[in-house]
């Protein structure tokens, strides 16, 4: 399919509008994605006409439902190119995926004075449940370290990798600082040691052809809101060995074989790992989020999104006193920036007032900004839907924060 921004952007309504009285620039997707019409209206559509609990129910509408829910699953296995449909689990994003393993895993498989590998650009929900995980189990939290421009530094990676690991998590893109981190790489050194690994592909599920069998990761976990999709579900892909072993995360209703008071058994996957309602308006949003970005063409997308971030890149390094917060050479979608000595909030209410929604503050990657030293970056990132009139709307209002403040 030709790609026709013009056209794209008419699939977004809320791109539409005027904030303050300007079109509204909206440079804040690596916090979340706007909904296409198509997304919004499967939705709506089950709510209208599908709705109903799935799985137990005999009557049409839920047996309607069951099977939507299930297609969906299929569309997003053939989607990320995972072997088996119950290798994806419905969860409510990257950090209940995430959570999921390091509860479930890490009962079965953590023990005392054992490491887990992570890097210095983690987002907070790649830390903190390994950080809880280890303090339970008595284990070791070691960290990867990253160069000047935010970039792993591999030989010490390959250091870290020893007979004590036990599992690697790390983000297949920064958000903070939008850095591509070779992942494939990164798997393929830790498997030869027998490590599984953990991608986190939050902000690379939105950018980047992901295919899970090539990658050949053992968990990948991403949220759905991030990839054009309902906010409140997402997936951990696992393969099946590990969830095959793996024990429950939550329990109650759904995951269970057989209930009795003295024993209960568990339900086989994907199904073990899913207790309680799942959300299956937003599990439909998301297979139709896929389906839309199927139809734009995933190569198109990336083409154009590169295209966008070396305008954005070129044009921000024109305007004298920005500090770039993350040059590696593998980036995508996100610039973080400091304007001389501006704090990154005074800036980001004069950016708002222009019109041009960005993020401003730690984005919840604490370490990595006390690695460069900085309490928080000015972060601009894109989506296929923005435009490169709208990256000088932020230029401008970067000149009008400048000449603000002097
Ligand atoms: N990891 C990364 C790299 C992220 O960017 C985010 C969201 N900013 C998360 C994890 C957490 O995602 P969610 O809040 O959707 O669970």
């Amino acid at each position: 399919m030709e790609f026709d921004i013009n056209k794209i952007r008419q699939d977004f309504p809320i791109l539409q509008q005027k904030i303050y009285g300007k079109p509204l620039v909206y440079l804040d997707n690596a916090a979340t994605t706007q909904k296409p019409k198509v997304v919004i209206d499967t939705v709506s559509k089950y709510y209208y006409e599908e709705n109903a609990n799935i799985h137990r129910g005999v009557h049409y509408l839920s047996n309607k439902a069951t099977e939507s829910f299930e297609i969906a699953r299929k569309n997003i296995q053939k989607y990320i190119n995972a072997e088996n449909s119950h290798e994806i689990i419905f969860t409510k994003g990257t950090t209940d995926s995430i959570n999921l393993v390091a509860s479930s895993f890490g009962k079965k498989f953590i023990s005392k004075d054992d490491e887990i590998l992570i890097s210095v650009m983690e987002h907070h929900s790649n830390i903190v449940p390994w950080q809880i995980l280890c303090e339970e189990k008595k284990a070791k939290l070691r960290v990867i370290p990253i160069n000047e421009k935010g970039e792993i530094i591999f030989d010490v990676f390959e250091k870290l990798l020893n007979e004590k690991t036990k599992l690697v998590a790390i983000t297949h893109v920064s958000n903070a600082l939008g850095t591509i981190n070779p992942v494939k790489e990164i798997i393929s050194k830790a498997h030869k040691k027998n490590i599984p690994v953990l991608i986190d592909g939050a902000q690379s599920i939105p950018h980047l052809k992901v295919d899970v069998k090539e990658l050949d990761c053992d968990f990948y976990c991403f949220s759905g809101h991030k990839v054009y999709a309902p906010m409140g579900v997402g997936v951990l892909y696992g393969k099946e060995k590990f969830l095959e072993e793996m024990p429950p995360y939550q329990s109650g209703g759904e995951m269970i074989k057989n209930v009795t008071f003295e024993k209960t058994t568990f339900n086989e996957l994907p199904f073990k790992f899913e207790a309680g309602t799942p959300n299956v308006g937003g599990v439909l949003g998301l297979s139709a989020a896929f389906d839309y970005l199927n139809k734009i063409g995933r190569e198109n997308i990336e083409v154009y999104e590169n295209e966008l971030l070396n305008y954005a890149t070129e044009e921000l390094q024109k305007i004298n006193g920005l500090r770039f917060i993350g040059t590696a050479k593998h980036k995508t979608s996100v610039i973080s920036f400091l304007i001389g000595d501006i704090h990154p909030y005074d800036a980001g209410i004069i950016i708002d007032k222009m019109g041009v929604a960005i993020r401003t503050g730690h984005h919840c990657a604490q370490p990595v900004l006390d690695w460069f030293k900085i309490p928080g970056t000015i972060r601009a990132s894109f989506a296929f839907y923005n435009t490169k009139d709208e990256i000088d709307r932020l230029i401008e209002a970067i000149l009008q924060v400048i000449k603000m403040f002097g």
